[in-house]
């Protein structure tokens, strides 16, 4: 669904300027059903806990903002995605986040990884995750990536162009091996949320284009290659995609592909990857299928369609990120100012600046993504107030939380907690306003883990060349 009120479209009722998607809770306190980290609750004083404890003791161990991961979420989602897509590889997409800890989760709950960068795929090798079980993706890997991933033994290469296919052979020529890759295409589909857009042409940067033929030619070139051993095709079409819909005509585009690639050669391709891209509940407006759902659809999809073109199933994987790392996280701010702005028409909207911004989650800012929020440290019966919460940097578009209610009486120093703040929050935040970056803790049972410490504005000074 596109959501009309980023635009400006507000609700029919004078009275009200949320949007219409957004209604009225009773309870303004509610940790609503599918938005939280497993372990998040009300404890007895109305305190909201993560992992067994109270949000102001984390803050007290690991300052404000923080982010929280909830490790028994975490990998009770990861194993979950493993069970729904059993027979399939899952590949846990690391750019959501990645950090050596979630490298050894990922491995412990028995996934692979995919990286898409020199610097994810050094984190995960360092963290000790096993090669052979990671991917590489890029759309322009450098030399210095390739040989890394050639040397460390890399299990597959996600091949995203050209030039790329002429590096690794080179490079496979260079240091004597010879890796599996999989070859990007791009299928025409483009999924977000509910919506897909199906076209024949695509213009965009990743991969190769199946109507226009480079796919083909690409999977020729591979499969005819003494550097490099075609396994496969990859597609992903999309984020926050909620059902398989998006899926079908990816598919059939994709099968088709390998069915010309089976009459071209004679060699039907043994693997498909499907990509990622399966959304989570940001806010009450959002439904995600679950992953056996998905994996059910998924796989009918894929038979019926082998059927069609008479090819075997391929072995298939897909890479979930988002779906395992988000709703994991929780994002912990502290209000610092609030101020009431007239709209005219008598409508009013309560702006409440915390200690984080867009620094800490761009996603808003970049994409127009929706977020909702509670007051994690205490309960209050106050009316529910619709409410923007906003950072501290200068930026009219910092908005964490566009439209939510809070109580009425919320107050400097109360704590805000936002959900799903685990994927795509610290993967890419910045240091806007020279903004040293929030920390990430792991709590479990009532203890708190740093995942990765607090950047302090030392960190930032002793970058500047200009300053002693
Ligand atoms: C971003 C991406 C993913 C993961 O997307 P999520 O929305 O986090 O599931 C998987 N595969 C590829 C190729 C991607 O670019």
């Amino acid at each position: 669904m596109t959501h009309m009120h980023v635009a400006g479209s507000i609700h029919a009722d004078a009275t009200s300027a949320a949007p219409v998607w957004l209604e009225k809770p009773t309870d303004a306190n509610a940790l609503v059903d599918g938005l939280w980290s497993g372990t998040a609750v009300r404890g007895a004083g109305g305190e909201m806990h993560l992992g067994g404890l109270p949000v102001t003791e984390i803050i007290e161990q690991a300052g404000s903002p923080v982010y929280v991961i909830d490790e028994l979420d975490f990998r009770g989602r990861a194993l979950t995605w493993a069970e729904a897509f059993e027979g399939w590889k899952v590949y846990y997409a690391g750019k959501s986040f990645l950090s050596g800890t979630i490298a050894r989760w990922v491995q412990e709950e028995g996934l692979n990884l995919d990286v898409c960068s020199l610097g994810e795929l050094t984190v995960a090798l360092r963290a000790g995750f096993d090669a052979a079980r990671i991917g590489l993706h890029g759309n322009n890997k450098s030399e210095e990536l390739l040989r890394l991933a050639l040397t460390a033994g890399v299990g597959r290469i996600i091949v995203d162009s050209a030039d790329e296919i002429a590096r690794l052979e080179r490079l496979g020529a260079e240091l004597s091996v010879r890796p599996d890759v999989l070859i990007r295409v791009t299928t025409g589909v483009e999924a977000h949320t509910h919506e897909y857009i199906a076209t024949a042409h695509e213009d965009q940067k990743f991969g190769f284009s199946i109507s226009g033929g480079q796919a083909l030619v690409a999977l020729v070139r591979c499969h005819g290659s003494a550097q490099v051993n075609l396994v496969g095709i990859h597609s992903h079409i999309g984020s926050q995609i909620f059902d398989t819909n998006g899926f079908e005509v990816a598919t059939r585009r994709t099968l088709r592909l390998m069915s010309q690639f089976k009459e071209a050669t004679g060699v039907a391709l043994p693997e498909l990857d499907l990509g990622g891209g399966f959304g989570i509940a940001y806010t009450t407006d959002d439904s995600p299928a679950t992953a056996h759902d998905l994996a059910r659809g998924l796989a009918e999809i894929i038979d019926h369609e082998c059927r069609a073109f008479g090819l075997e199933r391929p072995l298939l994987s897909i890479e979930p990120g988002r779906a395992i790392s988000g709703p994991a996280g929780t994002a912990l701010y502290t209000v610092g100012t609030i101020k009431d702005v007239e709209l005219g028409g008598g409508q009013s909207r309560r702006y409440i600046s915390v200690d984080g911004g867009m620094s800490d989650n761009i996603r808003p800012a970049l994409y127009a993504a929706e977020y909702s929020a509670v007051i994690a440290d205490r309960v209050s019966d106050a009316a529910p107030t619709l409410s923007r919460v906003v950072g501290l940097h200068c930026e009219g578009g910092d908005i964490l939380v566009r439209d939510t209610f809070l109580p009425r009486d919320i107050r400097i120093g109360d704590v805000i907690a936002v959900p799903g703040a685990g994927a795509y929050s610290r993967s890419m935040a910045s240091n806007y306003n020279h903004t040293p970056r929030p920390p990430v803790v792991a709590v479990r049972d009532g203890r708190v883990a740093t995942i990765i410490r607090r950047e302090t504005l030392d960190d930032l000074l002793a970058l500047d060349a200009g300053l002693e």
